[in-house]
């Protein structure tokens, strides 16, 4: 059982090496100026580096954060915040910006773990520094102001956070210090999201110097795996339409993605002939991740009508949804994805699984011969699709 400590707030050392995000944190140097370039090469820094880097396997590992670094015991404060710093300075040179996404979830949910037993005054100094307005309401609760609120809980897909089931006063609102810990790690989430600025030779040179790491990050957050039964071959997540891809952006950055989004995700990703476990990690950045409804829910998805699983929903019904992206998407990393898609503005495309076929991939096709509408669980984003059976081949559906 956890034990929480009793109210004695810790000292600003101790506060910025558990939490080196916070505003702040820099005093741990005691006014030693350290450059970039210094930080990258220089031996004195070897120590921080080695653990910053075990900072990004480790998110990459285990992105709930189940596991402590263990690198992390034992490391002096100033260390624990050059590692932290360096962290930032790889995860923003990246060759993808999933990892930075990943690393920032496992390093809110680090922090969360830590919150939920800290005295209410420790929870409260580290909203400050993190710029929220939290204030002590009582032994158990806190306030925060009704923006704050809005702004951290609306990712969060918990009911117990919808603003109707809160107390609401005054345009304050109250939580116990549970939630208040879970608004945090949003907080926390928020800020480490956002890559540092690097100029580009600085990340051309991180890229060269760190790319065995660069290559570890990418083979524990592996592209999609095809099942090793049926008819599907090699998935090429290049191909997806721009919806589909946006949802894997939208989850890779942690944010939420509607219950609707979530349906078409992992019902296309089955037709594609996605294996469980891959369409499973697709989800792992969600804010809300957890483990076992995920698996539970893709099971229900996937094993639907004996595998054959429910069909996606159709281009006018995600389109509804607001999870058509054929505009293009201006806050994409990439420039295709911020581009209008002319294959999805031609009048024949009616489906995401048929632009994936026209553009070469291969879609396992429903093999028990009944065609009429597959509703999504839940009542969620009900798909429409009446096309009829097809051979089990790539053409146009
Ligand atoms: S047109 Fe269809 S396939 Fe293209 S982005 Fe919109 S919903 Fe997806």
């Amino acid at each position: 059982m956890a034990v929480r400590r009793s109210s004695t707030l810790l000292d600003e050392r101790s506060l910025f090496a558990e939490y080196p995000f916070l505003a702040g944190a820099e005093s741990l140097l005691g006014g030693e100026s350290v450059s970039v370039r210094g930080l990258l090469s220089d031996e004195a820094y070897a120590r921080a580096r080695s653990i910053g880097r075990a900072r990004v396997l480790a998110a990459a590992d285990d992105p709930r954060a189940t596991k402590d670094v263990e690198e992390l015991a034992g490391a002096e404060p100033d260390v624990r915040y050059l590692s932290f710093l360096f962290a930032q300075i790889l995860l923003a040179a990246a060759p993808s910006p999933a990892a930075l996404r990943r690393w920032a979830v496992a390093e809110a949910k680090r922090t969360h773990g830590r919150l939920r037993d800290v005295p209410v005054d420790e929870l409260v100094e580290v909203a400050r520094r993190l710029g929220f307005a939290m204030e002590e309401a009582g032994p158990e609760r806190v306030q925060t102001s009704l923006v704050d609120y809005l702004r951290l809980a609306t990712p969060i897909r918990e009911a117990d956070f919808r603003l109707s089931r809160q107390d609401v006063a005054h345009g304050r609102v109250l939580v116990g210090r549970g939630r208040g810990a879970r608004l945090l790690q949003e907080a926390v989430r928020l800020r480490l999201g956002v890559p540092v600025p690097l100029a580009s030779d600085v990340s051309a040179l991180v890229r060269e110097q760190e790319a065995e790491l660069f290559a570890s990050v990418a083979e524990r957050m592996p592209l999609p795996v095809a099942r090793t039964s049926g008819p599907v071959g090699a998935i090429r997540a290049t191909r997806f339409p721009p919806c589909i891809r946006k949802m894997q952006r939208t989850l890779e950055a942690g944010e939420n993605l509607s219950h609707s989004g979530r349906f078409a995700l992992a019902s296309f990703l089955h037709r594609v002939g996605a294996d469980f476990e891959t369409i499973v990690d697709a989800y792992r950045g969600a804010p809300d991740f957890d483990e076992s409804v995920t698996r539970y829910q893709v099971e229900h998805i996937t094993h639907h009508r004996g595998g054959v699983g429910y069909e996606p929903p159709e281009c006018d019904t995600l389109r509804s949804h607001g999870l058509c992206f054929r505009e293009g998407d201006p806050t994409a990393p990439l420039p295709v994805d911020r581009q209008s898609d002319p294959l999805c503005h031609e009048s024949r495309l009616r489906h995401p699984l048929q632009y994936y076929r026209l553009k070469g991939g291969t879609v396992v096709d429903r093999s028990d011969g009944d065609d009429g509408p597959a509703s999504s669980p839940s009542g969620a984003a009900p798909d429409t699709s009446r096309s009829p059976a097809r051979a089990r081949s790539t053409g146009p559906r």
